[in-house]
């Protein structure tokens, strides 16, 4: 089948097309084979295009080390779909082939820059009638992603929301815009930092209060506001050291980022001392910040094909740029440039 692939890590060039990708297989009987009419892209997707990833995601793969290192090439990136079903497994029940489906592909999985994708059932969702398919593939990353920190990792729900004060670092690019929206549908106060240029795009969506980042020191602007319940940090780097004296202190408040060593240290360590990396580094975080009476988390992407339907009812895709399949290398160009406002998406039927 037609699929764009990689044959190692490296930059663009890396990128290769072919006609000849071998066709998803149904291995397990809660399986649907999704014919891909649009593909998302992410940043992860520039990422792993460069290897980031790859040990974890390897024992992911095959955890009981059967195969050859490289085994995972040729591998085809993209984690948002939405396509059309085209062959279910016997136990799946809920849908049929033909049916409009969107899900986020674990990067674990074979993704949707391909004609076809295999996903299990419970990754799926059925994609809202009133969304096109290449605005339902900007969605379902981000959206499982901001609902995995702000839900399960923040502890925030439609009941607890109103009148919180919540502050999203990097509010301009994917997660952002999508994390915007679901908080004022939830009736969240929302500040956001972002550049100038991004400001009429945030405030569309909602931002109640907008601090461009790029003005002076972001973190002395925002030292002058009332303190928030939460942060959701898209930006990582520095802003941990002082993100979460913003917070109401002994209150719950909670600090969430999504830029977190977790992969890296298993790139750069192996999995088991990696891992154990991570622990030690995420444990001293929450310590040290816990005796300041404020919770330090880190968030991640979770699929949830559920959260999508809940989701759809909220939100607006924000898509800012539309390749076709045989711009792909062009896609990943735009994506790893930076300065999104929104999300990138390839038409692949
Ligand atoms: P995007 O690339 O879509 O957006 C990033 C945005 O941040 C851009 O709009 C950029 O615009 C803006 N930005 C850059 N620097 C700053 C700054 N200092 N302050 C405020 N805004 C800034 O990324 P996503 O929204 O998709 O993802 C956000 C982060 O979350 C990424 O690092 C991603 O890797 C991570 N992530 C982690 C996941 C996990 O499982 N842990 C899952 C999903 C995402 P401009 O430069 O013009 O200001």
């Amino acid at each position: 089948m037609p699929a764009w692939v990689i044959d190692s890590y490296g930059g663009n060039d890396v990128l290769r097309y072919t006609t000849n990708a071998s066709f998803p297989i149904i291995h397990y009987p809660n399986e649907v084979i999704v014919r891909v009419h649009a593909a998302g892209l992410n940043p992860l997707d520039v990422s792993m295009r460069g290897g980031y990833g790859a040990a974890s995601l390897s024992m992911k793969r095959d955890p009981m080390n059967l195969q050859q290192k490289g085994s995972e090439f040729p591998l085809i990136l993209g984690r948002d779909v939405s396509g059309v079903i085209m062959e279910c497994g016997l136990d799946v029940k809920y849908f049929k082939e033909g049916d409009e489906v969107w899900a986020a592909i674990p990067p674990w999985k074979r993704g949707s820059l391909a004609e076809f994708v295999v996903l299990s059932a419970n990754e799926i969702s059925h994609k809202p009638k009133t969304l096109s398919h290449s605005d339902a593939a900007s969605l379902p990353y981000v959206g499982a992603t901001a609902w995995s920190a702000l839900v399960h990792t923040g502890g925030l729900t439609k009941e607890n929301c109103a009148k919180k004060r919540i502050l999203i670092l990097g509010g301009s690019g994917g997660v952002g815009t999508f994390s915007i929206q679901m908080l004022k549908a939830w009736g969240g106060h929302v500040t956001v930092t972002c550049s100038q240029s991004a400001e009429p795009l945030v405030r569309g969506l909602g931002a109640d209060h907008v601090v461009d980042y790029t003005a002076g020191p972001v973190e002395v602007a925002l030292s002058t506001l009332e303190k928030f319940d939460m942060i959701l940090d898209n930006i990582g780097g520095d802003t941990e050291s002082w993100a979460l004296g913003l917070l109401k202190p002994w209150s719950g408040a909670k600090y969430v980022t999504l830029v977190t060593p977790f992969l890296q240290n298993t790139d750069l360590l192996g999995v088991a001392d990696g891992m154990m990396q991570t622990s030690i580094t995420v444990v001293s975080k929450v310590l040290k910040h816990l005796w300041k009476g404020v919770h330090y988390r880190w968030g991640f992407f979770i699929p949830n094909g559920l959260a999508l339907e809940d989701i759809s009812e909220m939100i607006r895709a924000v898509v800012e740029a539309e390749f076709p399949f045989s711009q792909v290398p062009q896609a990943f160009q735009k994506m790893q440039e930076g300065h999104a406002r929104g999300k990138t998406v390839v038409h692949v039927a």
